[in-house]
């Protein structure tokens, strides 16, 4: 299963990087890097890891308690952020470790994915470690994932990752919540999400069986976009163990292997972005091409065969190879396909984009 990971995301909540009082906990910290060094070697492959306890961290350190408001959120996010990379930073050394905090905008507009994707890439390129928290010191209610587990299902999908790894202090999906019923088994495999969605009980609540809801869901996103998700116990020792080919969890198969050209497609630095209406946006996710009769808006210079960003709303929903420059798709857009030789003198196309040279980036 593991042999052809080149890329991972490997998620650590902050259970597993705190001791009770909410203060980093050097040991387990250290056993993860370890850990995820190990894995990284035996594998062969690249990490990212997004890390949790800024939260906890900050609070102990600023002798906050709960329910903080807002703005002691923020100070909590931002002081304790520091310790975290501080801890990191040592404990990966001499390998640098680079910092990348994001909101859910960082996902869903156009330029800042691409920004988000290029910084990613770079660090990796330059051989640091990059660690992904959420930017809790900004992101207010509309423009976050909310949690971790969210927030790794989409750096996995950001980064065309093979495997997403979630970190948990339950070692993976139980029958029943293990920490109340001792005698649960663990659920070894899982092919289809939807057949055990109902073990995470109330999506509304905020521990399920064994706090898995959230786990849960962005096992759904990752598997989804063709991305295997393992949720594992045992922290570093946990990971380890991994690389020596032991599962101490949960492995969650992925729905379908995206073909290596989407992957590659998905890659393309962008020239510009092409904005869609709301018909165009529903026969890209039923598989079909883009045509100019769906196309209202045009940014960037392209020419043919240059990658554009596919957006509706300012959300990044496909990306794809243009088979028109922008100057003369700001001639042809909104037109029907018939009428593309009437207007410009020729037609080499019927779509904008076929559907072969599109990747849908984000499903729902
Ligand atoms: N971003 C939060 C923190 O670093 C954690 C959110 C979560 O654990 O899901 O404290």
């Amino acid at each position: 299963m593991a042999r052809n990971w080149r890329r991972l995301v490997i998620k650590v909540g902050s259970s597993s990087l705190t001791d009770a009082t909410g203060r980093i906990h050097p040991p387990q910290l250290w056993a993860l890097s370890r850990g995820i060094q190990v894995l990284q070697q035996a594998l062969d492959c690249k990490v990212v890891l997004v890390s949790s306890g800024a939260g906890a961290a900050g609070r102990e350190r600023l002798g906050l308690n709960l329910p903080l408001t807002l703005p002691e959120k923020q100070a909590v996010a931002a002081v304790g952020q520091t310790l975290l990379m501080l801890d990191w930073a040592r404990a990966f050394a001499p390998m640098p470790v680079a910092q990348l905090l994001l909101t859910a905008s960082d996902i869903q507009n156009r330029e800042r994915y691409v920004n988000a994707k290029n910084a990613l890439e770079a660090s990796l390129k330059q051989g640091a470690m990059p660690i992904i928290n959420e930017n809790d010191s900004v992101a207010t209610s509309e423009i976050q994932f909310g949690d971790n587990d969210t927030l790794s299902a989409w750096a996995a999908y950001l980064l065309d990752a093979d495997a997403l790894i979630i970190l948990t202090d339950v070692d993976g999906l139980h029958e029943a919540d293990p920490r109340i019923k001792v005698e649960a088994k663990r659920i070894d495999i899982v092919q289809d999400i939807a057949e055990v969605g109902y073990l995470a009980g109330d999506a509304g609540s905020s521990r399920g069986t064994g706090g898995m809801v959230t786990k849960l869901r962005a096992a759904k996103i990752a598997t989804d976009a063709g991305i295997e998700t393992l949720i594992i116990g045992g922290g570093g020792a946990g990971l380890e163990a991994l690389a020596r080919g032991e599962l101490r969890g949960t492995r969650f198969v992925a729905q379908k292997q995206a073909p290596a050209r989407k992957a590659w497609l998905a890659q393309q630095p962008t020239k510009g972005y092409i904005g869609v209406d709301a018909g165009a946006v529903r026969a890209l996710k039923a598989g079909r091409s883009l045509l100019p009769s769906g196309v209202s808006e045009i940014s960037g210079h392209f020419d043919f065969g240059d990658a554009v960003a596919i957006a509706h709303k300012e959300q990044v929903i496909a990306q794809g190879l243009s088979n028109y420059s922008s100057s003369i798709l700001e001639k042809i857009k909104g037109l029907q396909t018939r009428e593309i030789a009437r207007v410009i003198g020729y037609k080499d196309y019927d779509e904008v984009i076929h559907r072969d040279n599109l990747v849908l980036l984000l499903k729902s």
